[in-house]
């Protein structure tokens, strides 16, 4: 998937949108779901112009990549909902695709918790 830099996400990094930030890094963003489908559902971007996980996997620097799987632990600590720290526990999303029904093309990790997320997938709507 090429990167379209008029995402909806990247203007937020540009500043040309509001957002309900939760924590920002050097390289990544964290950010409340417009639309939350649990208590808690923050959605966590890099900085950089990558489209899906896979894009992001393969191309971003070393930096990049620790920078923003810290940045997911310390959103899930500010949040609280680690297991290990009496957390009830939480679940990782990150769509890509016309199979993965991505909507939009700038990778973003859900962080989904605050209530039992019950089963893994559900059927095709
Ligand atoms: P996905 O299907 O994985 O691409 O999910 C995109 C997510 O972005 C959805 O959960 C939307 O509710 C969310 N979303 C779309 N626009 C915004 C926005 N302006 N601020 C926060 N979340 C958004």
């Amino acid at each position: 998937m090429s990167y379209d830099p008029q995402n909806i996400f990247a203007r937020i990094l540009r500043g040309e949108i509001p957002c309900t930030k939760v924590l920002e890094t050097p390289h990544s963003l964290a950010f409340r779901d417009i639309a939350p489908q649990a208590p808690d559902h923050v959605l966590v971007i890099p900085k950089g112009p990558y489209a899906t996980y896979d894009d992001f996997a393969t191309g971003a620097s070393e930096a990049e990549i620790v920078d923003f799987t810290r940045a997911i632990g310390q959103v899930c600590a500010l949040l609280g909902v680690g297991p290990g720290v009496g957390g009830g526990g939480f679940r990782l999303i990150s769509n890509a695709g016309r199979d993965g029904v991505q909507e939009v093309p700038h990778l973003h990790v859900h962080i989904l918790a605050g209530r039992n997320l019950g089963r893994m997938l559900n059927p095709p709507r």
